[in-house]
């Protein structure tokens, strides 16, 4: 069923209404308003300073080594153009040391943002073809991750992708690397790259067995192609959350699956004009999509290339005034919100995910990061004063249905992460 207008707007607040905020909040309160980054790519997140370096170290990759031209490299003029263009910054990623230095910057830029927590996808075969070795990579990232907490605070986990381009092949060594030579820390299972001809469907045994071993589902759909590439990612890889997904938009009977199970989207609006699935900002189906209460968190994708950030994704969206108007009337303070006081700093109660146990007995001498395992939100916010009162901004606060106590929109969906464990893919 979709959403019904009168049913959305029957349903209680959960918090102060967004337009006051959201029509007055400062760039400082921006700034402080503690977040989370759910959706962005470790190479797409390198600075500019960061690629030009390593162009220099590289000549031959075709990625300019002088800032402005970076810049002009990365004006876009479709998807399939952004696409080469990553390919090539990736390609500049040749070492473990390469790997650990892409953390350690966006770290420093992740705090400099007031983000606490993200969840960082990473495309192992793209480095593994570049010969950096999966337990190298797996050591990268954690000592990467504890170089990060250590000097800043922010806690970074890892999506392991596959990137479509790689095709079935690609996805059966994504698996293998995600099960076999974890990093501590890799709580979802993705899959990227170009939508055209790639159902998504077809990976449906890989994430099977990546979900079996207690890693999330987590991958795009519905950026490029239309609404039937959503309801695959739903259906047949059992998303946890679906990168993008604005496609949902054209199809009501999907906004309300994806609100009734609390399914999210992580939304990336500068992303979607970059690359020209959208034309401009003011056209984005952000709007419509939380007007049909379904769950959204902002990501910043590939910020650098996108001339973004996540907090610059707050800016815009503040200052678009439907967009503001829309998220105040129909409660949904998904992201236009300030946190009344600064949220733990473990991404508890976010729609983040939850690390499964694969590290326990991960060659590379992984394990579980000690108290950082993510539960379900169990605040209940009826009577209880503004939802952010437990919970950073980013998460969802949708209202509940009818009859229902209400609850963070992650929390029937994220458990304690109790998965099996590592184990061997059986293909
Ligand atoms: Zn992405």
């Amino acid at each position: 069923m979709g959403a019904r207008d009168g049913e959305l707007e029957s349903l209680p607040e959960s918090g102060p209404p967004v337009a006051e905020h959201s029509d007055t909040v400062s760039d400082g309160e921006l700034l402080r308003w503690p977040k989370v980054d759910l959706h962005l790519h470790l190479v797409g997140s390198a600075a500019p300073d960061t690629v030009a370096e390593l162009a220099g170290r590289h000549p031959g990759a075709g990625v300019p080594t002088d800032p402005a031209a970076l810049r002009a490299f990365y004006a876009f003029r479709d998807f399939p153009h952004f696409i080469e263009v990553y390919t090539a910054v990736s390609g500049l990623v040749r070492a473990a040391a390469d790997i650990e230095a892409l953390v350690v910057g966006l770290g420093g830029d992740l705090l400099a943002q007031g983000v606490f927590y993200a969840e960082v996808t990473v495309t192992p075969v793209t480095h593994l073809r570049a010969g950096i070795r999966a337990d190298e990579l797996a050591r990268a990232l954690e000592s990467g991750a504890a170089r990060v907490r250590r000097d800043t605070g922010v806690e970074l986990a890892w999506v392991y992708d596959i990137s479509a381009g790689d095709g079935l092949s690609g996805a059966r060594e994504t698996l293998r690397v995600a099960l076999d030579q974890p990093p501590v820390g890799l709580v979802g299972f993705g899959l990227g790259g170009s939508e055209a001809g790639v159902d998504r469907a077809d990976y449906r045994d890989v994430f099977g067995q990546a979900r079996a071993a207690g890693l999330r589902s987590v991958p795009h759909a519905g950026e490029t192609a239309g609404p039937d590439q959503v309801w695959a990612a739903v259906r047949d890889l059992r998303a946890d959350r679906v990168g993008h997904g604005i496609a949902a938009q054209r199809d009501p009977r999907l906004m309300g699956h994806l609100r009734d199970h609390g399914i999210t989207l992580e939304v990336c609006p500068s992303s979607n004009v970059a690359t020209g699935a959208v034309p401009e900002l003011a056209a984005h189906p952000l709007k419509d999509l939380l007007a049909h209460g379904v769950p959204v968190t902002l990501g910043s994708d590939d910020p650098p290339m996108f001339a973004t950030s996540l907090l610059e994704e707050y800016r815009r969206d503040r200052a678009d005034p439907r967009s503001a108007q829309d998220v105040g009337e129909n409660r949904h303070p998904v992201q236009l919100r300030p946190g009344p006081r600064p949220a733990p700093t473990d991404g508890r109660g976010t729609d983040a995910l939850t690390p499964p146990r694969l590290g326990a007995a991960s060659p590379t001498g992984g394990r579980s990061s000690p108290g950082w395992r993510v539960g379900a939100c169990r605040a209940s916010h009826r009577g209880a004063g503004p939802a952010g009162a437990t919970c950073p901004p980013t998460r969802s606060h949708r209202g509940p249905r009818p009859g229902t106590t209400p609850r963070c929109g992650s929390s029937a969906r994220v458990r304690d992460g109790a998965g099996p464990g590592r184990g061997k893919p059986t293909e």
